[in-house]
C-alpha cells in the first residue's frame, strides 16, 4: 500500500511565493507508485488551509493553492494535518518555515518530517549564529560584524568602518531569498541599508563583499551518513548585480552551470567543508551549502540553506540530476531519511 505525504507549504514569510513555487515541482516529481500526496497552504496570515490530494501525476496545469485562490477557504486546525504514518515536507522557506519552528510543531506532533530537526534549522537559518559556528570549526568565512538588537546604528557604523573594507553587504540575520539584503558600495549607503535590514530583523550581519565571487554551491543529502555532491555554480548575465530577489526568480538572468568552472583542486576542499558545515549543525536529510570563490581561489563558505529552493530551475534538485538521481528518486530519498530519523527519535 502506498505512503502519504504531506506537503506543507506556502507560509509566513517573505519567502512564501518561492514556497508555492518549490511545492509545485515537489508535487509534479514525487514518484505516485510509492506515494499519495495531501497538500496544506499556510497563509501569510499563519492559517492552514485544507488543498488537493493527489493519488496520481497531477497534470501539468495543475495550480496549488496560493494567496489569492485559498483566500475563501475555511481555515482547518494545524493539528487536522495528523495522519498516522504520514512523512510530512514542509516545503517552506524562511522564518516560520526554516526556522525550527514549524519542526518543533511536527515533533509534538510525532509526525516524521523531511529535513533538518530543530537545531540545525534554528543554527542555519541565523546568519549570526551559524557563522559562530563555522568559525568554531575553522571553515573560512568573510569578515563580518554582528548587529544585535537594541544596538545603536552609529555605534554598529564605527565598527564597520573601522573592521571591514567596502563594499560591504547588509543582511537580516534571518531570512532568504536575499530579502532585505542591500550591496552597500560606500559608508555614506551604510544607514539606508541598516534600516531595511532591520525591517525584518533585529539581528543584523554586515558582511565583507566578496569582489566579482564564484558563487558556488554543493548540495548535501543524508542524517548520520551524508553525501555531498560535486559544486555547481550560479551565474549572471549581468556580472555586476548581485543575486537578489528579483535575479533569483523574476529576470531569468541567473544561470545554473553544474559542474561548477572553478579549478579542479578547489572541488574537494569545498565538499570537504560542506560535509563540516553540515555536521557542525547538526544537518540532517537535506541542506544546501552556499560558498563564494574569490579571484586568488580563496574559499568562503557563506551560508547553509536548511530547506533550499526545490523549483524546477533551482541549483538542489539539478545538483543531484548531476549526481544521476532524479528528482523523483531524490524526494523518495528525502522520505526514507526522514523515517529513519523519526524511528530513531521515537
Ligand atoms: P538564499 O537563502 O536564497 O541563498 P540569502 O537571503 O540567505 O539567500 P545570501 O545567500 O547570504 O542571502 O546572499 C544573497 C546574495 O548576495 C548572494 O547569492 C550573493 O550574490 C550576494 N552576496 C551575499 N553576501 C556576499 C558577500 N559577502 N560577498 C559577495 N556577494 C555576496
Ligand atoms: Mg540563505
Ligand atoms: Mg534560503
Ligand atoms: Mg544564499
Amino acid at each position: 500500500s502506498k505512503e502519504t505525504l504531506i506537503v506543507l507549504y506556502g507560509g509566513r514569510s517573505a519567502e512564501r511565493e518561492v514556497s508555492v513555487m518549490s511545492a509545485t515541482n515537489v508535487v509534479a516529481a514525487i514518484d505516485y507508485d510509492k506515494f499519495n500526496v495531501k497538500t496544506y497552504f499556510i497563509r501569510q496570515n499563519g492559517d492552514f488551509i485544507q488543498g488537493p490530494r493527489f493519488n496520481s501525476q497531477p497534470s501539468p496545469e495543475m495550480k496549488l493553492l496560493d494567496e489569492d485562490s485559498s483566500a475563501d477557504h475555511e481555515k482547518i486546525q494545524p493539528s487536522a494535518i495528523y495522519e498516522e504514518g504520514a512523512v510530512v515536507f514542509p516545503v517552506l522557506h524562511g522564518p516560520m518555515g526554516e526556522d525550527g519552528s514549524i519542526q518543533g510543531f511536527l515533533e509534538i506532533m510525532k509526525l516524521a518530517y523531511v529535513g533538518p530537526g530543530i537545531l540545525s534549522a534554528a543554527a542555519t537559518m541565523d546568519k549570526i549564529l551559524s557563522k559562530e559556528i563555522f568559525s568554531s570549526l575553522g571553515i573560512p568565512q568573510v569578515p563580518y560584524v554582528a548587529i544585535y538588537p537594541g544596538q545603536d546604528f552609529v555605534k554598529a557604523e564605527e565598527e564597520v568602518n573601522a573592521k571591514l573594507n567596502y563594499p560591504v553587504f547588509v543582511k537580516p540575520a534571518n531570512m532568504g531569498s536575499s530579502v532585505g539584503i542591500t550591496k552597500v558600495d560606500e559608508a555614506g549607503e551604510l544607514r539606508s541599508a541598516l534600516d531595511l535590514a532591520s525591517k525584518y530583523d533585529d539581528r543584523i550581519v554586515v558582511e565583507e563583499g566578496v569582489v566579482n565571487p564564484h558563487e558556488v554551491e554543493c548540495a548535501a543529502l543524508g542524517n548520520s551518513e551524508v553525501k555531498i555532491t560535486l559544486p555547481g555554480e550560479v551565474a549572471n548575465s549581468n556580472p555586476s548585480a548581485f543575486y537578489d530577489y528579483d535575479e533569483k526568480y523574476n529576470n531569468n538572468a541567473l544561470t545554473i552551470d553544474v559542474p561548477a568552472k572553478i579549478a579542479p583542486e578547489l572541488v574537494e576542499e569545498i565538499r570537504h567543508y560542506a560535509e563540516l558545515a553540515y555536521k557542525g549543525v547538526a544537518g540532517r536529510g537535506l541542506s544546501r551549502c552556499d560558498f563564494f570563490v574569490d579571484a586568488e581561489n580563496n574559499i568562503y563558505l557563506n551560508e547553509i540553506n536548511a530547506i533550499p529552493g526545490f523549483t524546477a530551475f533551482s541549483m538542489y534538485p539539478m545538483l543531484w540530476e548531476n549526481m544521476g538521481l532524479s528528482t523523483t528518486d531524490l524526494l523518495t530519498e528525502l522520505v526514507e531519511l526522514a523515517k529513519e530519523a523519526f524511528e530513531n527519535r521515537e
